[in-house]
């Protein structure tokens, strides 16, 4: 006997979240069409393996593995600090961007309250959103750019959060400083401002906001950045949350103690100091990235500019055909149907060895699938 009826017993509104579903492995092992290799290009993760000097001195640091990890990350508090210019009061460490995006949500908002979030945008901030009983208010986009004049109209009084991301997931743009300031004059006080950055340093454009320097002028903006993307280290979860000391207190008191393992830190602490890894990395992105884009747009496509690691583009075919035909030839990409854009595919910036097989795959689907005008 269950004796327990769980969608009805669940706290209201998760039997209405879907579940994550995992994907193919990255790589080893045949896979279910009997490749061998995989080109996942559907999560935004580094294609490049750390050294294997950097995996031994994370190992060598990491030692008091039978002790529970620093609950503060104090260490890396203090580096981080030093780098940005911040006070270590401004950090709060999650296990990825994701937990801290679940920590702010947990600190500020009430069931009832109304968060606005950009259309298409990461999943994540709908969740943690609805968990804690908030309610959703879907900006438009306009031209796959984060609209914030939209994002304005859809602020009323019961506004407590406001979600945005740059470059922003899935479609690669930016918010510029100037519109970001003028967006914060007209945002009510007492609405939390997250700008998520996870993707930051793919960006190069000079005019691109930086949630870091608004933490003393404006203490609504809450910043999100990681070390999954640029950093190469999403296999180890670790990710940060920025904000004026009096906001990033409040995520302290929801935060669990050791949320952060002994690892996490010492990879961190380590990828830091490896700064000529991380410019040679997020250099080969970009140049792989205007490869791709190029190679896209010479097909004809209509390829979204992107400052991020992954290019997003619209289709002429349906997005899920399409990342269904290239998963058979060993290649994943996130159909834009994810993100309720159905004529679209979001494609992470590989290797260029795992660029030409997309291209490739690419142009074999493309022959085959039907155009639709
Ligand atoms: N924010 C955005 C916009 C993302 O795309 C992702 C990961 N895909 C995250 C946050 C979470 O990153 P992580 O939890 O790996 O730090």
């Amino acid at each position: 006997m269950i004796r327990i009826d769980a969608r009805r017993a669940a706290r209201r509104g998760v039997p209405d979240l879907t579940a994550f579903v995992p994907e193919q492995p990255a790589s080893g092992g045949p896979d279910e069409h009997g490749l061998d290799r995989i080109a996942r290009l559907s999560l935004n993760e580094s294609p490049f393996d750390l050294p294997a000097g950097m995996v031994q001195a994370i190992l060598e640091e990491a030692t008091a593995l039978s002790r529970y990890p620093d609950a503060t990350c104090s260490r890396l508090r203090t580096v981080l600090s030093a780098r940005m210019g911040l006070p270590p009061e401004c950090f709060v460490f999650g296990n990825g961007a994701e937990e801290c995006i679940r920590l702010v949500a947990q600190a500020f908002l009430n069931e009832g309250d109304r968060v606005v979030i950009p259309a298409h945008a990461f999943d994540a901030y709908q969740t943690a959103s609805r968990l804690c009983g908030a309610e959703v208010t879907w900006a438009p986009l306009r031209c796959y750019h984060l609209d914030l004049d939209q994002a304005l109209r859809a602020v009323d009084s019961t506004t407590k959060m406001v979600w945005l991301t740059s470059p922003n997931n899935p479609t690669g743009t930016i918010l510029r400083r100037d519109e970001f300031e003028r967006f914060l004059d007209r945002v009510p006080d007492g609405v939390i401002v997250v700008l998520d950055q996870a993707y930051a340093e793919f960006a190069d454009d000079a005019g691109h906001v930086r949630a870091e320097d608004y933490l003393f002028t404006d203490g609504r903006v809450v910043g999100l950045r990681t070390f999954s993307k640029a950093f190469g280290l999403a296999g180890v979860r670790i990710g940060y949350a920025i904000g004026h000391p009096s906001v990033i207190e409040m995520l302290g008191r929801v935060k669990l103690p050791f949320n952060v393992s002994v690892v996490a830190q010492s990879a961190a602490l380590c990828v830091l100091r490896e700064d000529a890894f991380v410019e040679s990395h997020v250099r080969a992105i970009r140049a792989e990235r205007a490869f791709l884009q190029e190679a896209m747009t010479a097909r004809r496509l209509a390829v979204v500019p992107s400052h991020a690691n992954f290019v997003f583009t619209e289709l002429p075919v349906d997005g899920d055909a399409l990342a269904r035909l290239l998963q058979r030839a060993g290649v994943l990409v996130r159909s834009g149907s994810a993100f309720g854009l159905p004529r679209a595919v979001r494609v992470t910036v590989g290797a260029h060895e795992q660029n030409l097989r997309f291209l490739a795959s690419l142009d074999d689907a493309l022959a085959v699938l039907p155009w639709e005008g």
